[in-house]
């Protein structure tokens, strides 16, 4: 008989790992506090899948996790869904007086020399036509995407189904699950006193429409206070974000009017056209995440229990992989080849060999 798997949280997180589990042939159960789909960090994400515009953060072994893990969307979204993922690079920009930050970015990327090159003018005009040319000079990265987030959880929750698993709404906890699966797999996202190394990190993002205005593909904007993206989304809408604000408990849905003015401001900033750009949402969750904001797998072998968390700002990017090792795991009883990734070993300064 196979195997009964319980997955608290249907975040980004937990419905890739329970996918990646109910394609093993286990019988599976998703339980979501919130009705589906819920509101959390992966809801609101951006869903940018940028793995070179994190390296100067990112060490590099999960620099190319996050490129298995663009792989992993571009093979499962299956046709219903695949136009939610758009594979058409990112393009850094910076004002005149932020040049110094695109200088300073670039120094990190020798190390992925086929994977990028400096754009001028004319160059930036042909990649994205709307943008004028006040940028003189810009990056692009042709390997990275970006998706969709409602709909990704939305296709993941579909193909659960399909597979016989299912979710249910229910606030839990692994205790209460543990005597009726074989594994319980904890991925409830940030929740205060659940893992005392977990910290909260405020982000917040907003959805514009303008309709005189169009991107092909994401444009980040160096800012000197935190990583500046505006999202191109059907129908001239743009998502616009995102703030990274420190030990941040509450989770309120709130955006700070200065977040507000900063993010809108990054948007009239690349094209005045935004000046009559609509508001039509701002929202804001909690990223969570440990010291080195990097994600950890952790294994009570004798409870059968498995806690998956940490993924900070890289949701969409690194959960397909971590996703798959917790369902290897929990088929096989042993780690793959990505395992260790997760187990807090790579986690030091980024490392270019
Ligand atoms: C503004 C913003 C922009 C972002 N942009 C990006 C991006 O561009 N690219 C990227 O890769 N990442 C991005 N991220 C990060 C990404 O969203 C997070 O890393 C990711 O969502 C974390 O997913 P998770 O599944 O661990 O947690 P969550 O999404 O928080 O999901 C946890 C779920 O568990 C449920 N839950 C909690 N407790 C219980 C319980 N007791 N019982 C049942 N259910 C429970 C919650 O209701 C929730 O639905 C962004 C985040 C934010 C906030």
């Amino acid at each position: 008989m196979s195997k009964s798997v319980a997955v608290i949280g249907a975040g980004i997180l937990g419905l890739n790992a329970a996918y990646m589990a109910a394609k093993r042939g286990l019988k599976v159960c998703v339980f979501e506090k919130q009705d589906f789909p819920p509101a959390n960090a992966s809801s609101i994400a951006g869903g940018m899948l940028a793995p070179f515009s994190e390296i100067d953060t990112l060490p590099m072994k999960f620099v190319q996790a996050g490129l298995k893990g663009i792989e992993f969307w571009r093979d499962n979204l299956g046709e219903d869904f695949s136009d939610c993922l758009q594979d058409t690079g990112s393009l850094f920009i910076a004002h005149p007086e932020d040049k110094h930050m695109l200088e300073r970015f670039a120094q990190h990327l020798p190390a992925i020399s086929d994977n990028w090159k400096w754009v001028n003018a004319k160059e930036i005009a042909e990649l994205e036509p709307c943008i004028n040319n006040k940028f003189g000079r810009g990056l692009y990265i042709p390997q990275e995407a970006n998706i969709h987030p409602l709909q990704a959880l939305e296709a993941l929750a579909h193909k659960l189904k399909q597979l016989g698993g299912d979710i249910i709404k229910q606030e839990t906890t692994p205790k209460e699950l543990n005597k009726d699966y074989d594994w319980v797999i904890d991925c409830r996202g940030y929740v205060p006193d659940i893992d005392s190394n977990l910290r909260g990190i405020k982000g917040e993002i907003i959805l514009l429409e303008n309709k005189e205005f169009e991107l092909k593909r994401p444009v980040r904007l160096m800012h000197p206070r935190y990583p500046l993206y505006i999202i191109p989304r059907t129908n001239n809408i743009f998502a616009v974000g995102a703030s990274v604000i420190e030990n941040s408990n509450t989770d309120d849905g709130l955006v700070f009017l200065r977040s507000a003015m900063e993010l809108m401001s990054a948007a009239y900033s690349l094209h005045p056209s935004f000046g009559e750009a609509k508001v039509l949402d701002m929202s804001s969750a909690i990223r969570p995440a440990y010291l080195d904001n990097l994600p950890r797998i952790k294994i009570d072998g004798q409870d059968k229990y498995i806690r998956c968390n940490g993924l900070f700002r890289h949701g969409y990017l690194l959960s397909p992989v971590m996703g798959n090792c917790v369902a290897h795991y929990v088929e096989t009883g042993e780690e793959n080849e990505d395992f260790a990734l997760f187990s807090g070993q790579f986690n030091s300064a980024p490392t270019y060999s």
